[in-house]
């Protein structure tokens, strides 16, 4: 490592570093990543994602290489008694659903990430450092330095970059530097996760996930990928930790499901699910993302989801900052907007928590009576909305992700919009707008797309208005029903008070 100052450097190399890596290197910035581990993290983690991450996956170029590791989840998830009755099932489950994709996806987490990892080899602008360990952080006007310990020669050497993302983890260095409070959400709770490997069809084995909410014993079975199928197994008072992972412990718990000829066991590991978000993402040129910002229990599996949601958010910002395009007061928004956000999927994960670890008889009675056993209701997530940012409007769908239809010439949307904002309106609003926004965008490089194709059309109407500006991650900046109000809706576009450069 040298003298070079990066544009960024980023601080762990898990799926939230390895995708705004990609992001990054997508915009041209140059970016050292600095991971402490020689390899991938290969214990089981996450299993789901859902349709905009996909996406976000897609802008990345990752599309298809994502697709080839993972499975669309067409069934959907059943919250079921001890008894076995269908208390809710989560729905949304099409094959194509508004992002242009199937709405889950489920997939094995270590290869999720060789597939990132491989995916930033495409950048001569990004390199990556593994076995290198940041162990201090000090702080100037023009840039961050970073202590690197090279760990296979006990070496140490020094890394600048204008800005450094903390994708570090839950025990995150840079959080700590950054001096940033956790705000507890409340659930924290041991859980086993079991995987095995299948040796044989299991016919009575669902391919839907199931949420067993048996106050015996509340666990959750998930269809992973392949022949890989997982059991989460809630620890009650009295369990020994070290006695559940052994392995007749193990079949014992899973024996309705499953039996010892049938599998074979790959792991068994004991977590503390918890509900937190940091009060403080950014400080001057410090900045934090993924499990260093906020963990969330896995109920939802939207753990992971939230930090490649926040690599989306924070890479076309950097990218406007560093080009100069931007004030860094743009990173501002970054919490302002993301905290929020993570904390609507967090308050929903702890509210399905308390339904599955529900352990008092008398309250699960109570529950499975509210929720009608054998009369399911099905529910969808919510999409929730940004905080305060980059979007000008007083209610949904603006601050909103945008749907990505198919085009007429069968391209998805987000290929024909790149990596910059977009306009997408009427031939006659677009038209009409003033030569002051028209520079603007302009500037901003912003697609503009007249909108022909149906379900654009159909999105307008819906909506009753001429046009909307969507951001580079997607979400909606803004709608107009005429050219003026487009004319003020691209004010929102950042602009330039103290260019970084
Ligand atoms: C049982 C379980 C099930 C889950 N299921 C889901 C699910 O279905 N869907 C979902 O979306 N999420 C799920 N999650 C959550 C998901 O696994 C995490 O949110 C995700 O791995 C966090 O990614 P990250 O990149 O933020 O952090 P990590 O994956 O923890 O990566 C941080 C990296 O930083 C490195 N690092 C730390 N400190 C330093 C340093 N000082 N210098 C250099 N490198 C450093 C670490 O070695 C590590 O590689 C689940 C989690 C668990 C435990």
């Amino acid at each position: 490592m040298s003298e070079t100052v990066f544009d960024v450097a980023i601080v762990g190399y898990g799926p939230a570093g390895a995708t705004l890596a990609n992001l990054l290197g997508q915009y041209g910035l140059s970016t050292v990543v600095i991971e402490k581990d020689a390899e991938i993290y290969a214990l089981p983690r996450a299993i789901h994602f859902d349709g905009e991450v996909m996406r976000v996956l897609e802008t990345a170029g990752l599309r298809a290489a994502v697709e080839a590791i993972s499975r669309a989840g067409l069934t959907g998830m059943h919250f079921n008694n001890a008894q076995g009755e269908t208390l809710l099932i989560r729905g949304g489950t099409n094959a194509r659903g508004p992002h242009g994709c199937a709405t889950n996806h489920y997939f094995h987490q270590p290869e999720l990430e060789f597939v990132l990892r491989q995916g930033v080899q495409r950048f001569e602008c990004v390199q990556v450092h593994t076995q290198h360990e940041v162990t201090a952080i000090e702080e100037n006007d023009d840039c961050v330095r970073l202590v690197v310990q090279n760990l296979q020669t006990n070496s140490s050497s020094i890394v600048q970059a204008r800005y450094v993302v903390g994708c570090d983890g839950a025990r995150s260095l840079v959080r700590k530097v950054l001096g940033t409070k956790m705000q507890d959400l409340g659930l924290h709770q041991p859980w086993l996760v079991f995987d095995v490997l299948l040796k044989t069809d299991v016919p009575s084995l669902p391919d839907h996930t199931v949420q067993h909410c048996d106050p015996e014993r509340p666990m959750t079975y998930c269809n992973v990928t392949g022949k890989r199928r997982r059991w989460e197994i809630m620890l009650l008072p009295g369990d020994d930790p070290a006695e559940l992972v052994k392995p007749e412990s193990l079949w014992k718990l899973v024996k309705p499901w499953v039996q010892p000829d049938q599998a074979d066991i790959e792991r068994a590991v004991i977590y503390t699910f918890h509900s937190i978000i940091a009060q403080g993402w950014r400080r001057d040129r410090l900045l934090l993302a993924g499990d260093a910002a906020h963990q969330t229990p896995p109920f939802l599996g939207q753990g992971m989801c939230a930090g490649i949601r926040d690599a989306a958010n924070l890479a076309w910002k950097l990218d406007a900052v560093l080009h100069g395009r931007a004030s860094d007061d743009l990173l501002n928004t970054y919490e302002s907007e993301r905290s929020p956000h993570v904390h609507a999927f967090i308050d929903l994960a702890v509210r399905l928590g308390d339904i599955i670890q529900t352990t008092d008889p008398q309250a699960a009675q109570e529950r499975d009576a509210k929720f009608k056993a054998g009369q399911p209701t099905i529910f969808e997530f919510p999409a929730p909305r940004l905080g305060p940012g980059v979007w000008l409007g007083e209610a949904a769908p603006v601050g909103q992700i945008f749907p990505q239809p198919e085009l007429a010439d069968g391209r998805l949307l987000d290929q024909a919009i790149g990596l910059h904002f977009a306009v997408i309106g009427t031939k006659e609003v677009l038209a009409q707008v003033s030569e002051a926004t028209r520079q603007r965008w302009q500037r901003h490089s912003v697609a503009m797309l007249a909108a022909t194709d149906p379900q654009i059309l159909n999105w307008l109407q819906t909506h009753k208005v001429s046009a909307v500006l969507v951001r580079p991650d997607r979400y909606i900046a803004g709608v107009a029903c005429s050219a003026a109000e487009l004319d003020e809706i691209s004010q929102c576009l950042p602009h330039v008070a103290e260019p970084v450069h």
